[in-house]
């Protein structure tokens, strides 16, 4: 049957839990992808930091097209090369012994919520269970996740939220001290908060809460989904921070656009995670383990972490020529490539329709709550599509209202 999908069929057959645009992109290649009707886009985007490597990477393709021919999954009964070759490779790279696979940034972060619980619980007892993170935080879409999350939006309506567990303000040491205390299990934070607003986080915040988690027994977890794997231009965000946290998360850009997680942590706490305690189907399934291996072994190549910074300026040059075009934006700030632009109050709330109006341009963008734009493009997108880009971000921005 010739059936050609269009956006309408989106309202017609699924969910309404997403507004997606007008457009319908089949194929993409770098930074540049097209749609069914042959219009062509720069991808500023990256599938929501995602595809750090573009589209089409041909390490990827690679590596998805040899493994396809072998081995597609097995579950946890067996293990596999892909998976233990990935594995090795992050162990060697980070500070981390041990490593679990799962397929979303959700996953990681509900394992690595799981960890620090039963961590505490098997070394000190039950009452070891309250775990502090912050406002505005985003770290996924399941139950306990959403609900260690810092945004109240998410969990309205779905009932009673888990217990034992509260929320200080990012950045703010001393309202981190007030909560932390002797049953607390652990401190959950994004390095540099990429939903929230594209936030880093202060160096002296990060150490303290370090700090803290050592005083008090707690386990440290960095989730690094949004900006881990080279985002920040190091591989983590943590090694620019020098802070190691005792529980890290992976996913998006680990798997270049395959769906892979994966909670990385060291030997001491792993240790609480015997046979049965967790598990997934399809987490280390070989597929997206011998993609992810070759997007971390592409991404952590010293030029790639390197590119990021170069690039990162380039962006941050336009950006500053938009701004002083337009006196849009009331500040411009992020780690690498991952980058918010925040309206001022004469363009206030109009993330949203900034998106609309680049696309019409030819440009995919990301907003970060109402008034941010975001940008999380590919880490090595040329040159070119950045400052043709930027023109496309400068005509849709001239079609915006301002109030004068
Ligand atoms: N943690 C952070 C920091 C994220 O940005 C996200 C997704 O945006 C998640 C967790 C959830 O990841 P996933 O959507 O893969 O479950």
């Amino acid at each position: 049957m010739d059936w050609t999908p269009a956006r309408d069929d989106f309202d017609r057959y699924m969910l309404p839990n997403y507004n997606p645009q007008g457009v319908i992109p089949v194929r993409g290649e770098g930074s540049r992808l097209w749609d069914q009707g042959g219009e062509e886009y720069i991808d500023f985007a990256g599938g929501i930091a995602v595809n750090a490597l573009g589209h089409a990477h041909p390490a990827l393709v690679n590596a998805l097209k040899t493994q396809g021919e072998q081995l597609w999954h097995l579950s946890n009964v067996y293990t596999n090369e892909p998976a233990l070759r990935l594995a090795k490779a992050l162990v060697e790279a980070t500070f981390a012994d041990k490593v679990f696979f799962a397929n979303s940034g959700g996953e990681a972060n509900e394992a690595a919520l799981k960890l620090a619980r039963r961590y505490a619980h098997d070394t000190t007892g039950a009452h070891k269970n309250k775990i502090v993170s912050f406002r505005r935080s985003f770290h996924g879409r399941t139950w306990f996740t959403v609900s260690v999350g810092g945004q109240e939006k998410y969990t309205q309506g779905f009932g009673p939220v888990p217990g034992g567990i509260v929320h200080g303000d990012y950045n703010d040491l001393e309202s981190a001290r007030a909560l932390v205390d002797g049953d607390t299990c652990a401190i959950m934070v994004e390095p540099v908060q990429g939903e929230g607003g594209v936030t880093p986080g202060d160096a002296d915040f990060l150490s303290g809460l370090r700090e803290l988690a050592d005083a008090h027994g707690a386990l440290l977890i960095f989730d690094e989904v949004q900006c881990g794997v080279g985002r920040t231009g190091h591989l983590y965000a943590y090694m620019g921070y020098g802070v190691t946290p005792d529980i890290l998360t992976s996913a998006k850009a680990l798997g270049g656009g395959f769906p892979i997680g994966a909670m990385l942590t060291t030997d001491r706490v792993a240790e609480v995670f015997g046979a049965g305690t967790h598990g997934s189907t399809y987490g280390g399934n070989p597929l997206a383990c011998a993609v992810a291996l070759a997007a971390i072994e592409t991404i952590g190549r010293p030029e790639v972490l390197a590119g990021v910074q170069e690039r990162a300026g380039i962006f941050r040059a336009e950006l500053a020529r938009i701004n002083a075009k337009y006196d849009c934006f009331a500040e411009v700030r992020g780690q690498g490539l991952l980058i918010g632009a925040e309206f001022n109050a004469r363009y206030g709330e109009q993330g949203r329709a900034t998106l609309a109006a680049a696309i019409k341009q030819g440009l995919m963008l990301l907003v970060a709550g109402p008034n941010v734009l975001r940008f999380a493009p590919s880490l090595v997108i040329p040159e070119t599509d950045i400052r043709e880009g930027m023109a496309r971000l400068d005509a849709a921005i001239d079609t915006l209202d301002a109030a004068s």
